[in-house]
């Protein structure tokens, strides 16, 4: 494959896929991996991640050959023109099938698509995928944080995502209120006058293999649960078919004694259901009492998979009980393939500054090494850092919350995180 303005590390292996359907891949020993340290504080927690996890990777007997590739404001400095997401770019995350990115300006203009999104659905990294557990000492408005360990599965590219709306005072929203209303027989649901609709495309295929991944990875990981969050009394054809089809999923391509599906009324005869020991339970419950829920019984909660919007909702809410985006890691996963990203986006006010807390990159950085099964390197990583952060040093959003703690700038907070992985290994 041929790149125009970027260049492959040439000390490196290319990561190759043994067998896409089950996520198997071969990891040379020093694999290429792409990296996008990403617009605003992504200058700064972009780099500080890059060294964080290099050094996971040597104290754990390997390299990483990274491959700078550009996307955003730098790749429009680089490129030039209107180029935010150059097909140097797309090229490497796709060839080269694991790779990590910081956050990125949305640009502001009509008809832009985030290039996020963009990026997402150009390589089909259909599930978004957000742990959510606890590190010692960061700040919490939760009396019991430690009980969080969570992960998300929010599909990625159907329901909003699709991004299937009309606007106001178009001839198109007309024509689709006409079309429900005539032909649909919606004919009294609308009320008159200037109106915006959307549609939202949920299919069985898109579901399916969300709840497959998450329930794969709930086997992986050793976790006991996992929860269908939707909201089908209401959405039933939509939202109530998602968790129709991830039941289907739990109950027909699994044996029982592996993964097994909990009726319906598991809810009220919880004790009197004989769920086989050491099966992952697939359950399902409404997104509005899941968002009580997960305060109120946070430790009852392993895996969710859900729709994209509830994922939106559910997944930041989560965030916010273990400490917020200045740690809340992420990727999203595609057959064989992952890119991880912090949750958090470029907040241009701090940028350059020295002050960015890059702990959400370095963790995203932690999960893809757990993708790649390079699990030695990717609790290093995690230690490293709840290391660094209970000894009370920490980046300026933390240390603001906290009392007794030092406050560092990324650079000094990340020496800090590569002394503990030196000191640990
Ligand atoms: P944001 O996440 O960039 O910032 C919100 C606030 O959170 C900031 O003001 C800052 O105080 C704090 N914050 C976030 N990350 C932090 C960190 N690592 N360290 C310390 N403080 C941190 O959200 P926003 O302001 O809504 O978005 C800014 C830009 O980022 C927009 O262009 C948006 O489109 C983009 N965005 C990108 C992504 C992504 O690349 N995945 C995600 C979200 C937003």
């Amino acid at each position: 494959m041929q790149f125009d303005n970027v260049d492959v590390p040439e000390q490196g292996e290319p990561i190759e896929v043994v067998d896409e359907e089950n996520d198997e891949l071969d990891i040379p020993e020093t694999p290429i991996i792409p990296i996008i340290h990403g617009d605003g504080i992504g200058k700064d927690v972009g780099p500080a991640a890059q060294k964080v996890l290099e050094a996971a990777a040597n104290a754990t007997g390997r390299d990483i050959a990274w491959m700078r590739v550009y996307a955003g404001e730098s790749a429009h400095e680089r490129y030039g023109e209107d180029i935010h997401l150059p097909d140097d770019t797309v090229n490497a995350i796709d060839k080269f099938r694991v790779a990590i990115k910081g956050p990125l300006t949305t640009p502001v203009g009509a008809g832009f698509r985030s290039l996020n999104v963009a990026l997402r659905q150009t390589l089909d990294f259909y599930a978004n995928v957000r742990p959510t557990y606890y590190l010692d000492g960061v700040p919490s408005p939760m009396k019991a944080p430690e009980e969080m360990d969570m992960v998300t599965f929010r599909e990625n590219t159907e329901d909003v995502y699709a991004g299937i709306e009309w606007e106001e005072g178009t001839e198109e929203v007309e024509q689709v209120r006409d079309f429900v209303e005539d032909e649909m027989g919606f004919d009294e649901t609308m009320h008159d006058g200037p109106i915006g609709i959307g549609i939202k495309p949920i299919t069985e295929f898109g579901s399916k293999r969300l709840v497959r991944k998450a329930i794969d990875y709930a086997l992986e990981h050793d976790r006991d649960k996992v929860t269908l969050v939707h909201k089908g009394n209401i959405m039933k054809f939509t939202e109530g078919q998602f968790s129709e089809w991830g039941m289907e999923v739990a109950d027909e391509e699994y044996p029982d004694d592996e993964v097994f599906a909990a009726p319906d009324s598991l809810w009220e005869t919880q004790d009197e259901i004989d769920i086989p020991e050491d099966a992952v339970m697939v359950e399902e419950r409404l997104a509005d009492a899941m968002l009580q829920w997960m305060q109120l019984r946070t430790d009852e909660f392993d895996i969710m998979a859900m729709p994209n919007l509830n994922g939106d909702y559910l997944s930041d809410a989560a965030g916010a009980q273990i400490g917020g985006l200045g740690i809340a890691p992420g990727a999203n996963f595609g057959d064989a393939r992952v890119l991880a990203e912090p949750v958090h986006g470029s907040a241009p006010k701090r940028a350059g500054q020295n002050m960015a807390n890059p702990t959400a990159m370095i963790l995203s950085g932690r999960l893809m090494f757990d993708y790649m099964g390079w699990k030695d390197a990717a609790d290093l990583v995690g230690e490293a850092v709840e290391e660094t952060i209970s000894s009370g040093k920490v980046t300026y959003d933390l240390e603001r919350q906290l009392e007794d703690a030092e406050k560092l700038g990324t650079d000094e907070y990340t020496e800090e995180i590569i002394a503990n992985i030196e000191k640990l290994s």
